[in-house]
This record gives structure tokens, C-alpha cells and sequence, in this order.
């Protein structure tokens, strides 16, 4: 499990160590095939700042090569905002008393075809806050057969489960799962996340091998940056856990997300840190020169022009027309999100500026019938 490779990785000499970086380390780096994760470490480093043009077109060049000028569109739907965990960041906490929305399997059903109006989505993802009691395997499974005949790749970001239950929600068609970890810092994430489920730490972070174990197709991952002031050494933890995950998984695929906080939103939370957009720029290009095949995920929390020209220059994957209040996008338009959208462009004008840019959307990328291929052969 990971949590035995995390537990001999000090937080503080990496935090050193990235620190110590020059430009000698950042030009092995970049001259490298294939990088390790102390190149990573000298690549997301401040050493690594003089080189973001270089890095930007290295990183361009390997998303080509992999991944031609494609963007892939998915779309979430909020399935409830109901939630027993106290994160202190989440205006969801339990704590919060705000009406709370389960969507119905009618709900559901309404939310799909609004969302099939926007445009041709085939990527949807079902994200719920963390009530096994009325948000469970048996809900998940149903919301993943209702949505299962309007889309071809289905994948969810609820709370992490045991190794059998992924193994269920795969048998009702769900392809994916992402997950954050919100940082590996052990002995701070309890102080984020003081009760419920989600303060047990080796459980959350050792979700990923359940995932793996469970033989899901597409594992995403990443931290929430603003928890940690270091974050340049939240994302090397995050860079091992990838490499352990893919060398034990290897038939697994992987993506990484990089959310970042803000100063208004995090119900009351100071973020200990705010990434600019050099430096989330800068993260981004040195994940894609570290790991040309990772799928690089940009939410619809960055803005507009942003997320256009970094379509360009190394991420792969993109939310679009999306709401974050459960049911928002046909029954309960008008209910709380869980965080602001920094993009409010509807698809249409999200697929013309991708066009604009060069860039192809592709809506459909994977079909369940890839699944059982790959069940057959594991
Ligand atoms: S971040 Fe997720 S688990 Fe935490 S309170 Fe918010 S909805 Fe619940």
C-alpha cells in the first residue's frame, strides 16, 4: 500500500531539497527521456522559473506526440451536496445548515438529457459529497445504469470505497475514478479534515490501490493546493504516488488535476498559499515533460483565457458548461455550489474558442466495449 512508501518519504527534506535546486539540475532535467521524480522536483522548483518558455515548448511537443492537438470534453453532474465530513474548507461541511439535495433517480434522469442539450457529451462524471447511508454503492449503481445508454464513458468522484465495491460499480459501467487526496501532509490533513470518514488518512490515500486492485480502467488524482504553504512538495508526494501507482497498475490509465483555491471561496478558509497562474503554468509543463501520457485535467475553476491558451501547451482533458450545485443543470438550478466557476462560457462557445486555438475537441474517446476487451486479458 502506499501508505508504507509515503511513511519513509520525509516532508521536510523534500521541502529542502526542492528548495536546493539550480539551474544545473533543471537543465539535466529537461535534457532527460525519461525524468525522474527529483527532476520533477527541479523542474516544479523556483530554480526551474527562467525556463518556463523552454519548458512550455517541451511540454507542447510531448502532448503532440501523445495526444495530437486534442482536448477531450467531459461534464460533472452533482449528484447531492449532502455530506458527513467537516472539511474545513467545504461551505458542504455537515456542520453547514443549508438544504440539502439527492437527486432522484427521475432527478437523474433529467439531469442526463439536459446535459445531452448542451452538447454531444460522452464523458460525464457523478460527483457526490461523502453519506454512505443515502449516497452508497446502491445509489452510485443506480445513477451509473440510468446514465450508462446516453454516454460511453462514465466516471465518478465520491468517497473512497473498499476494493469489492469498486469492483460492483465497474459491473454497472463505471469506467473511472478520481479522487484527491488534498495533501499528503499526514499530520496536517487532520487538522483539515477533523471528523467523518474523511479524517481516517490511510484510508483515503490507499483508495488508489483498491482502485487498482479493482482493475479500473482511469485512476485521476491530485491535491488541493492552498492546503499546504508547500505546495511545490505536496505535488512530489503526488508525483511518487503516480509512480508507485503505475508501476503496480500498470494497465491502469492516470490523469492529474490541479485545483487551486481562492481567496473568497473555501467556506471562511484562508487558503496557506495562493499559486499564480505563472506557477500553475509552470506545474503543468513540468507533469507533462515528467510523464508524457498522464492525462493533465483543467476544471472550469481557471478562467477562460487561461484554460484556452494552456489547451495548447499541455492539458488534455476539460470540464465545459459546467454547474457544481447538484441538479443544476435542469432541477435545482438555483442551489449552493460547492465552489465558484471561474468559466462561465456555455460548451458551444468553449469548443469554438478550442477551435480557434488549433485545438480539436473530442467528445468520445472511449467505449465500453474496450472494457471487457481489457477484463478478458487481465
Ligand atoms: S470537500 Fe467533499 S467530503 Fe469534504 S465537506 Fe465538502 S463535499 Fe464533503
Amino acid at each position: 500500500m502506499f501508505s508504507d512508501e509515503l511513511a519513509r518519504l520525509s516532508w521536510d527534506d523534500t521541502t529542502a531539497a526542492i528548495a536546493a535546486k539550480t539551474a544545473d539540475d533543471v537543465e539535466r532535467a529537461l535534457r532527460r527521456p525519461k525524468p525522474t521524480v527529483d527532476d520533477f522536483m527541479a523542474l516544479i522548483s523556483p530554480a526551474a522559473e527562467p525556463y518556463l518558455e523552454i519548458m512550455a515548448r517541451l511540454s507542447r511537443r510531448y502532448t503532440e506526440e501523445r495526444f495530437g492537438r486534442t482536448v477531450s470534453l467531459f461534464i460533472p453532474l452533482y449528484l447531492t451536496n449532502s455530506c458527513t465530513n467537516s472539511c474545513v474548507y467545504c461551505g458542504f461541511h455537515v456542520a453547514n445548515k443549508m438544504p440539502r439535495t439527492i437527486l432522484t433517480p427521475a432527478e437523474m434522469e433529467r439531469e442526463y438529457a439536459a446535459i445531452k442539450e448542451l452538447g454531444p457529451f460522452e464523458n460525464l462524471l457523478l460527483v457526490t459529497g461523502e453519506n454512505p447511508a443515502k449516497a452508497g454503492v446502491p445509489y452510485l449503481a443506480k445513477a451509473l445504469d440510468l446514465a450508462k445508454p446516453h454516454f460511453s464513458n462514465l466516471k465518478i468522484e465520491v468517497m473512497p470505497l473498499a476494493t469489492e465495491e469498486y469492483a460492483e460499480l465497474r459491473r454497472h459501467g463505471m469506467n473511472g475514478v478520481i479522487c484527491f487526496q488534498e495533501t499528503y501532509h499526514r499530520d496536517n490533513y487532520k487538522s483539515y479534515h477533523p471528523r467523518g470518514m474523511k479524517s481516517n488518512f490511510e484510508w483515503r490515500v490507499n483508495g488508489f490501490d483498491r482502485m487498482g486492485q479493482a482493475g479500473v480502467h482511469s485512476i485521476g488524482m491530485g491535491v488541493l493546493i492552498g492546503l499546504e504553504k508547500e505546495w511545490r512538495t505536496d505535488l512530489t508526494m503526488m508525483a511518487y504516488h503516480l509512480r508507485y501507482l503505475q508501476h503496480h497498475y500498470w494497465r491502469t490509465k492516470y490523469s492529474v488535476n490541479f485545483p487551486r483555491m481562492c481567496p473568497a471561496e473555501n467556506g471562511g478558509f484562508q487558503p496557506n498559499c495562493l499559486m499564480t497562474d505563472r506557477e500553475l503554468a509552470q506545474l503543468t509543463f513540468a507533469m507533462r515533460i515528467f510523464d508524457h501520457d498522464v492525462d493533465i485535467s483543467y476544471s472550469t475553476r481557471e478562467l477562460p483565457a487561461f484554460r484556452d491558451h494552456m489547451a495548447t501547451l499541455g492539458v488534455t482533458t476539460m470540464s465545459a458548461g459546467s454547474r457544481t450545485e447538484p441538479g443544476g443543470y435542469a432541477c435545482y438550478p438555483e442551489a449552493l455550489e460547492q465552489f465558484e466557476v471561474s468559466d462561465p462560457r456555455s460548451v458551444d462557445e468553449v469548443v469554438n474558442a478550442l477551435k480557434t486555438m488549433g485545438v480539436e475537441p473530442v467528445w468520445k474517446d472511449w467505449d465500453s466495449v474496450f472494457d471487457k476487451h481489457l477484463s478478458d486479458g487481465r
